[in-house]
């Protein structure tokens, strides 16, 4: 019976090329199935039977079409006989039971600690044991900033992420690790016949043709944190290999920082925003912002929050002041600098505010100061006014100022 499913398989796959000439490529259908079971696409006997109306094959093959970024034909067209060989990822891009309501989907719950501990127990010849350390910890820190995570490396297997290179990668993938757990969880496994290159630090592999280790580090380590992978061609999390763009090879993309919110930065009781009493409400880059307490919500529109929201006052600013609690009021200024108000450090009357020392209990020399230095806030701001279209609430009374 297998066998008999896999011939009809074949038999339709062949139907759905666009032409004949596909066929001689060297990405077989044959081949197209194993990797649509590989990548979790098909994921069973009965739901690869399940594929045998046209219908079926032609959703099957749009989702990796999707997940590869290339047109959504529903065909096993040139382009996705050329993604098919692509270098890549070991890891399935769909995950079952995973929650399909996010863009980026979520293979696990993260860690349930903060401090997590990472040991290297090989390396690649390529690369040595110092560009190897060197590229984990600065990928690790990238990725730890978006969660509070802190990385500290230990000798020996009790790390809870081990990073090795015993990997005799198959093909074309080049690496894959193992989603938050005990035990393997967390480790990653590099292919060790590839050829690694520390293009990032324009060191090591005088080769500019090789594969860029920290790029593929990245995107590993962020399953080693619980993210799974992501339709979002910019996004660190994107299952395929990219090539190096020094541009783009140091930053998480939004869709990548999402996700550490969602795993990282919700754990702790968040207020309801549904009975209307905000610290405030913004028009800032865009959209429009409420502000309550720790937490900022960022919505779509009246009653609809956008995804990956709330996220508290730190992830938004991280430069703000562990003492500031809440905002008062924000806005954003014609130049592109964002104003955030709030009441403890400063104190404003008409169109004058003072600075107030909070260890000395008194107001600071120098002031009070002219409100016209934020140009654009209204002088009396005990009031709602109107911003962008967004209403802004006034009812702070100040100060503090920094860029996003
Ligand atoms: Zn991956």
């Amino acid at each position: 019976m297998k066998i008999l499913i896999t011939f009809l398989l074949f038999f339709v796959l062949k139907l759905s090329l666009v032409d004949g000439a596909a066929l001689k490529k060297k990405v077989s259908s044959l081949e197209s199935l194993e990797f649509m079971k590989k990548y979790g696409y098909l994921n069973s006997d009965s739901e690869s039977a399940s594929l045998l109306s046209e219908k079926g094959l032609d959703k099957t093959l749009k989702l990796v079409q999707k997940y590869g970024n290339i047109p959504e034909t529903g065909f096993l067209d040139n382009a996705t006989i050329k993604l098919m060989s692509a270098p890549r990822c070991g890891l399935p891009d769909i995950v079952r039971d995973a929650n399909r309501q996010k863009r980026f989907v979520l293979a696990s719950k993260g860690w349930d600690k903060r401090h997590l501990t990472y040991s290297v127990s090989n390396w690649s010849p390529r690369l040595g044991e110092g560009t190897v350390i060197r590229n984990i910890q600065k990928a690790l820190d990238i990725w730890g900033q978006y969660g509070h995570l802190k990385f500290t490396r230990v000798g020996g297997p009790d790390a809870d992420i081990i990073v090795k290179f015993p990997f005799d990668g198959e093909g074309s993938v080049l690496a894959h690790a193992f989603f938050p757990n005990s035990g393997i969880g967390g480790d990653i496994h590099f292919d060790d016949d590839e050829k690694w290159a520390d293009l990032t630090n324009g060191e090591g592999n005088a080769n500019q043709d090789g594969t860029d280790f920290f790029s593929v580090a990245l995107h590993e380590l962020g399953h080693s944190l619980g993210l799974q992978h992501s339709p979002v061609a910019s996004s660190v999390m994107f299952s395929y290999y990219k090539g190096f763009d020094k541009s783009t090879s140091n930053s998480l993309d939004n869709d990548d920082i999402l996700g550490m919110y969602e795993l990282y930065t919700t754990k702790s009781p968040v207020l309801n925003i549904c009975d209307g009493k905000f610290d405030s409400v913004a028009f800032l880059r865009g959209g429009f912002f409420i502000f309550k307490g720790n937490h900022i919500w960022r919505l779509k529109r009246m009653g609809y929050v956008e995804q990956g929201y709330p996220v508290t006052l730190r992830d938004m600013f991280r430069t703000l002041p562990k003492y500031i609690e809440k905002i008062d009021a924000a806005y954003e200024r014609p130049d592109g600098m964002m104003v955030l108000f709030t009441d403890k450090t400063y104190l404003y009357k008409n169109d004058r505010f003072w600075r107030y020392n909070e260890s000395t209990r008194a107001l600071d020399k120098g002031y009070p100061q002219s409100m016209e230095r934020w140009r654009g806030v209204p002088s009396h701001l005990d009031a709602v006014t109107s911003w962008n279209g967004g209403d802004l609430l006034f009812q702070g009374q100040i100060v503090l100022e920094g860029r996003h």
